[in-house]
């Protein structure tokens, strides 16, 4: 079904950057065997699921949406994706991202820009576009994105699917395509809370692989948070998340979904965050520089793209990489390795630092009278294809709602929470405290 679903929908959405149909129904008779044997019992044996193109399967070409990486077939396979196919999970692809996950729509992809399913003249949103639309559009039930700022909640709020970057730490980031290490998280999209809580429940642990991966407590059972319960449930709105900037449309949905929790029995209440005009600086400060580090991998010796024609080592080094890499990836690295050279560290990159802890603590001294942060996931719903490329400063502006969730490594949670009057999805992002994923899971199941 979903394939036949694929062939209706993707030769305009353009969700997946590589089908593997023949390898899912080999997959999908493997599992099928074990649920007869009865060793694949869990949720999720036999669903079909896709994931985002910057994780690794062993034999899947695995791409980055990027030229340079346009032949890169790993011989390993992420950790979170080997945890879902334990569980019985059918991997039937890769789907489309902006290159190397930098940008906000997916239209920075090296293999063409993948279409809202809501209404295809917009954007599905980024850097997960590929994954949200899929979902949306029915070609896979769930799927994994990634999230480094705002990359599964900026999109499943744009394609109207529920969203969920965990803690940082929660999943493991082995086998992830790196872009800003210090805040990529792995999460699951999905159809709704239910199911984000059950995939997270797979991926979740740590990872001898990753050091920075935790190991999850059996109290933090994320399924043990779906309860229609939030009576006496504290949260606050951010006034600063809801002032200049943001839609009028998306602000009314926003408010009503807070009567919502309310009438529940949560106590709602607004308060002043701080802090809240120094998040995009400092996240495209510090995500550059981690990028420019990360990226430097890819010069044409070990992995993939290499210019054809060339004079010497250095030539072929930066042949491959100015044709191998697209003008966002490229902005990015020069913003970063400007960052980090001598004379501007202390003035941009160390300055970044610091405001990155001050935004932890301001989050901190939140979490100290509310349980859970209510607020947008981003200032307007999609725009339309081809907005955004032309001014990358204002698509970096649109970050703002959900890049400090990541410098402070907090999990959050897109859900869908109504419709403009162009017909387009709105997300509404509920922040906890970190590794208080059931907060937000429970404060989600109620509202949805
Ligand atoms: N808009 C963010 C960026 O371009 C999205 C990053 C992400 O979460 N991958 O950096």
């Amino acid at each position: 079904a979903v394939f036949a679903q694929i062939r209706r929908r993707e030769p305009e959405l353009n969700c997946y950057v590589t089908l593997e149909e023949e390898k899912a129904f080999k997959q999908a008779e493997e599992v099928q065997r074990g649920i007869d044997e009865g060793t694949l019992t869990g949720p999720l044996a036999g669903v079909p699921a896709a994931v985002k193109d910057n994780m690794c399967i062993e034999g899947m070409r695995t791409t980055c949406s990027s030229k340079i990486l346009e032949n890169f077939v790993p011989a390993y396979t992420a950790e979170a994706v080997e945890r879902l196919r334990k569980a019985g999970a059918v991997i039937i692809g890769k789907t489309n991202m902006d290159e190397f996950a930098m940008g906000s729509t997916t239209e920075t992809s090296a293999f063409g820009v993948t279409r809202n399913p809501w209404n295809p003249d917009h954007v599905p949103g980024g850097s997960s576009g590929g994954s949200c639309a899929a979902v949306a559009a029915n070609e896979c039930f769930y799927a994994l994105g990634s999230d480094t700022g705002g990359s599964i909640r900026q999109p499943s709020s744009f394609c109207g699917v529920t969203g969920l970057k965990p803690t940082y730490g929660t999943v493991s980031r082995y086998g992830l395509i790196a872009y800003g290490s210090s805040l990529d998280q792995i999460g699951p999209v999905a159809k709704d809370v239910t199911d984000c809580a059950v995939i997270l429940e797979t991926l979740a642990g740590h990872d001898t692989k990753d050091s920075t991966s935790m190991e999850v407590q059996e109290s933090a059972r994320f399924t043990s948070a779906l309860v229609d319960d939030v009576n006496g449930m504290r949260i606050g709105i951010p006034r600063d998340y809801m002032g200049d900037g943001l839609d009028p449309e998306v602000k009314e949905a926003i408010l009503n979904a807070a009567a919502v929790l309310k009438e529940k029995g949560a106590v709602v209440e607004e308060f002043d965050l701080g802090m809240v005009e120094y998040a995009i600086p400092a996240y495209y400060v510090i995500a550059s520089a981690e990028a420019s580090s990360n990226l430097s991998r890819f010069d044409g010796v070990k992995y993939g793209f290499r210019a054809k024609e060339y004079d010497g080592l250095h030539d072929m080094y930066k042949k491959s990489r100015s044709q191998g890499f697209g003008p966002e990836v490229k902005r990015r690295i020069m913003l970063g390795s400007f960052v980090l050279s001598s004379g501007y560290y202390d003035a941009y990159y160390l300055k970044a630092l610091r405001a990155k802890t001050l935004i932890k603590e301001a989050f901190d001294r939140a979490f100290e009278s509310y349980d859970v942060i209510l607020g947008p996931v981003s200032p307007v719903t999609a725009p339309k294809l081809g907005e955004s490329l032309s001014d990358p400063l204002k698509m970096y502006l649109g970050d703002i709602y959900t890049i400090s969730v990541n410098l402070a490594g907090l999990p959050g949670l897109s859900v869908p929470c109504g419709t403009d009057s162009k017909g387009l999805p709105i997300g509404l992002q509920l922040i906890g405290d970190c590794f208080k994923e059931k907060q937000i899971i429970r404060a989600g199941y109620a509202f949805e």
